[in-house]
């Protein structure tokens, strides 16, 4: 369920009309509406009511500040892959004792900062990253808490760019690995094994392989139980597909009651890492047309964001549906009709900078407003400045009110960090003052 609704012959979100909006912020812009996202970590915590588990929001999806405000609000924690997510969580109000930290390749002084801000877990996901945890933590006199990622080997059919759950990737520890694993932390004097923890994907459009997944690492962290005092959760990671084309996104209601059997009376508290459902669905990106363009039998819409701006259709064959902000209301799913199928294109200079191929759309002419939807997610955050384009502003609008929550970038930031006058030095040369 979201916020965005064609009412009066345009496009809202909530109850802001986007066309105005582009006409006071510019275009490209992303618009989340605050009302879904809240919504969203809402209903996610209902629909587990009773295991009351703890969600900590994937901050790597959506790091707008005002985002994470806003989710610790809402009661969420976060789970965090960087030192600069950490930062992050903390300058939102992020209480550190609901932040787990993941990634399989955190620095030393990635795990210092999080040690003694006291983060709930590291999510450990191999045998030397905890040796230099251990040593980090003995070094600091801390016992951080560990849960130790493990790989159930399922398969959750989502694509192959992000699954992560099965043998041959490079997440996690096998589950024969993970029970040595768990009992080498066990065994440290200075780290404490507070969970296990598994993370099979993302996009997954079938609660199946969560249950899978979920009874065997429960199993694994039951085994340990007896000699692990401390082990109190069973942490089954994110991967919630969200509905962007024809999916058959599950309610929150079909994970609970899939997962639910699982969890109840293990005795464990469960932990859930969702990103993309949360914030997938609350956002669109608006872009004006620059050019029509054809060439032989192929038409091309030429629209001033790129693959810059949205780099999901180029990276993994992300599909998102898009439509005019002003006119008709889309119609249903596959019943586009009679529109000529178009390439929507940027202004980038690559061939893969496409936002959709062969897609059905009304004619369009220089200046309309394109609409992108479910761009909440996984986009503005991995925006880039390739070709020197400045990234869009964030907007986030809540009821019939706006705040623009992060600036469209200038030219003088993207230049800020450049010295084209630095002197050349010899290895060694460099003193402490410049030395960076
Ligand atoms: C990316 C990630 C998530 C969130 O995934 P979504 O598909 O956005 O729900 C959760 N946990 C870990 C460890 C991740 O890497």
């Amino acid at each position: 369920m979201d916020q965005f609704t064609h009412t009066n012959g345009r496009l809202h979100c909530e109850q802001v009309p986007l066309d105005a909006l582009a006409g006071e912020v510019g275009t490209p812009a992303y618009v989340y509406s605050a009302t879904t996202m809240r919504d969203h970590a809402t209903r996610l915590k209902e629909a587990f009511a009773g295991l009351d588990p703890l969600v900590c929001y994937a901050v790597k999806a959506n790091s707008n500040l005002a985002v994470l405000e806003l989710l610790a609000k809402a009661g969420c924690g976060f789970d965090i892959v960087s030192g600069g997510e950490l930062a992050r969580v903390l300058l939102a109000g992020a209480d550190p004792a609901s932040v787990v930290f993941s990634g399989v390749g955190k620095s030393e002084a990635e795990m210092k900062a999080a040690m003694e801000v006291g983060v709930l877990m590291f999510n450990v996901e191999s045998e030397e990253e905890l040796d230099v945890l251990g040593a980090v933590a003995t070094f600091l006199g801390e016992k951080p808490g560990v849960a130790i990622r493990v790989n159930p080997d399922v398969d959750p059919k989502t694509h192959r760019y992000i699954t992560t759950g099965k043998k041959e990737n490079k997440f996690g520890v096998d589950l024969d690995r993970g029970e040595a694993l768990a009992r080498r932390a066990l065994a440290h004097d200075h780290l404490t094994l507070r969970g296990i923890q598994c993370h099979i994907g993302s996009q997954i459009t079938d609660v199946a392989p969560y249950a899978e997944a979920v009874a065997r690492t429960r199993d694994l962290a039951l085994r340990l139980k007896a000699d692990a005092p401390h082990l109190e959760y069973l942490n089954m990671g994110g991967g919630y597909g969200i509905f962007y084309k024809d999916e058959k996104a599950p309610a929150f209601s079909d994970y609970a009651e899939a997962i639910r059997p699982v969890v109840a009376d293990c005795g464990l508290k469960l932990v859930m890492e969702p990103g993309r459902i949360i914030v997938g669905n609350a956002g669109v990106m608006l872009t004006r047309v620059v050019f029509n363009k054809t060439s032989g039998a192929k038409k091309f819409v030429i629209v001033d964001a790129g693959m810059n701006d949205l780099l999901r259709p180029s990276l993994y064959e992300g599909y998102h549906r898009m439509w005019p902000v002003v006119g008709e209301p889309p119609p249903p799913l596959g019943e586009e009709g009679d529109h000529d199928p178009v390439d929507v294109v940027g202004p980038v200079c690559e061939s893969g900078d496409f936002l959709a191929q062969n897609r059905p759309l009304p004619t369009m002419v220089r200046g309309d407003l394109l609409a992108v939807m479910s761009v909440g997610a996984y986009t503005a955050v991995m925006g880039s400045n390739y070709n020197d384009r400045p990234r869009p502003p964030e907007v986030l609008v809540d009821g019939d009110r706006y705040a623009v929550v992060r600036e469209r970038e200038k030219h003088a930031d993207i230049l800020g960090n450049e010295r084209p006058d630095a002197p050349y030095r010899a290895i060694g040369e460099a003193t402490e003052g410049d030395a960076s």
